[in-house]
């Protein structure tokens, strides 16, 4: 599945790049991370013993900037998801407009088998190994799934004693005393609402019933869910790794998120009228919006074709295979892919970086003022670019990145250049 999801991707690359006129070293550049190193981190447990875990740091091309990506703790996380997942940072900052490269991270574990103490060992073992590939210049991460504020201050603090000086720009997503940004929390949930908002219109969501469904209920679930409760929608379904909530009079995301901070789970905060039901029958639901939120690969070819939703968000990483992606074309859905839907979270950690280098802190509105201003900016050039070559926004979305890193490319230097 995962060497699929790479090839997927790169389908991406070679569609996009048909679209443009690139020098050929443009698209073999693309096609291979540039670097990628794995390590075993040995922690002491606190029982006494030592246990060791799988690490790994990619950074797949610098051509636009230091490299750019999330650290992930998740008991399935592999290399190739890892490359996978650094391959759409590179896009995702090509089409945020930022300027950066794509990385990504992760530590193969159960976060939540491990002690505070275990998970803030593991933290700074994480950074040890990998000090000499990250810093300010040259790798900045960020959290991902299963990881958060606490983890990078964490990690922010061990860098500082590794190089001998606090550099809190060389992670993102700290908590506000070390230098955190405001508005980072719910940056991923915000950017894909304005997103939304701005092509509402165009997507033909603008009249008529908003009924949405969120498959997750994590950091970008619960944000979209509280942002869009707020602007009117109902929140038909919710979901997390625990099952499914249905409620056809609509879910109140705050007591979702009471249920879930009580019970572990959405599916507590079932009352009169609402019901638990499977992950399938979730993304069966007669819907205007379907937000994926959660992990990649849970829309495939085996349940696309049951999909009723009129408009997918993705502001989950890979949530829809190449297969199903083709599927939900031929039924007319319209995917707002996640290199421009989820884009807000790192739009928001350039903006941290870009606050840490100058000594400055912004105010809340400052930032969504500019989240919006990037996010609607890229949301049309690649809404503009869909309808000049009619394509699906995804391709789109892979153009309008492809025609940054191409450029880019070329600027460095090319064989050309010293055979001319
Ligand atoms: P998170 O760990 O906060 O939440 C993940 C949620 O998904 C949890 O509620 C979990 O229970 C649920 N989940 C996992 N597997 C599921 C399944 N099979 N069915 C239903 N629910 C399931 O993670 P997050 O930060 O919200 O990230 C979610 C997705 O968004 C990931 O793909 C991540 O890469 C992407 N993303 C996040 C950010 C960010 O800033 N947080 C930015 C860009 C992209």
């Amino acid at each position: 599945m995962l060497e699929e999801m790479m090839q997927g991707a790169l389908s991406h690359l070679e569609e996009a790049g048909r679209y443009l006129t690139l020098q050929p070293e443009v698209l073999e550049k693309l096609r291979y991370p540039k670097e990628i190193l794995t390590a075993r981190l040995m922690i002491r447990m606190d029982d006494g013993s030592r246990r060791s875990f799988v690490a790994w740091r990619c950074r797949y091309d610098d051509t636009r900037g230091p490299t750019k990506g999330g650290i992930r703790y998740h008991p399935e996380a592999d290399a190739d998801e890892v490359i996978t997942l650094a391959f759409w940072m590179t896009f995702k900052c090509a089409v945020a407009g930022l300027p950066y490269g794509g990385a990504k991270g992760a530590i193969r574990v159960d976060p939540h088998e491990l002690s505070r103490a275990e998970l803030e060992r593991l933290s700074r073992a994480y950074v040890h190994a990998f000090a000499s590939m990250l810093g300010p210049e040259r790798d900045i991460p960020a959290p991902d799934v299963y990881t958060n504020a606490m983890i990078m201050g964490w990690m922010a603090d061990e860098y500082a004693s590794v190089v001998g000086h606090p550099a809190p720009a060389v992670i993102t997503g700290k908590p506000i005393a070390l230098g955190g940004s405001l508005g980072r929390e719910d940056a991923t949930a915000r950017g894909g609402f304005f997103v939304l908002n701005h092509l509402a219109v165009g997507l033909g969501l603008n009249g008529g019933q908003k009924r949405a469904v969120i498959q997750g209920f994590g950091n970008a679930g619960v944000h979209i869910a509280q942002l869009l409760h707020e602007a009117g929608w109902t929140i038909l379904a919710l979901s997390d790794t625990g099952g499914a909530l249905y409620d056809p009079a609509g879910i109140d995301p705050a007591a979702a998120v009471k249920a879930k901070r009580q019970h572990g789970s959405v599916t507590a905060a079932a009352s009169d009228g609402a019901r638990v039901i499977g992950a399938d029958e979730l993304l069966a639901l007669d819907c205007e919006l379907l937000v994926p939120a959660a992990m990649e690969n849970l829309i495939h070819a085996d349940n696309a074709d049951r999909i009723r939703a009129g408009v997918i968000l993705e502001l989950a990483n890979g949530p829809v295979t190449a297969e199903a992606d083709q599927i939900l074309d031929r039924k007319g859905i319209r995917v707002i892919p996640d290199i421009l839907a989820n884009a807000g979270g790192v739009t928001v950690s350039y903006f941290e970086w870009v606050q840490n280098r100058q000594g400055w802190h912004w105010t809340l509105d400052e930032v969504y003022a500019r989240l919006q201003q990037v996010m609607t900016r890229e949301a049309q050039q690649v809404w503009d670019l869909a309808q000049e070559h009619s394509v699906p926004l995804r391709t789109a979305a892979y153009i309008h990145g492809l025609k940054r890193l191409g450029a880019a490319i070329e600027a460095h230097g090319t064989q050309n250049y010293f055979n001319g």
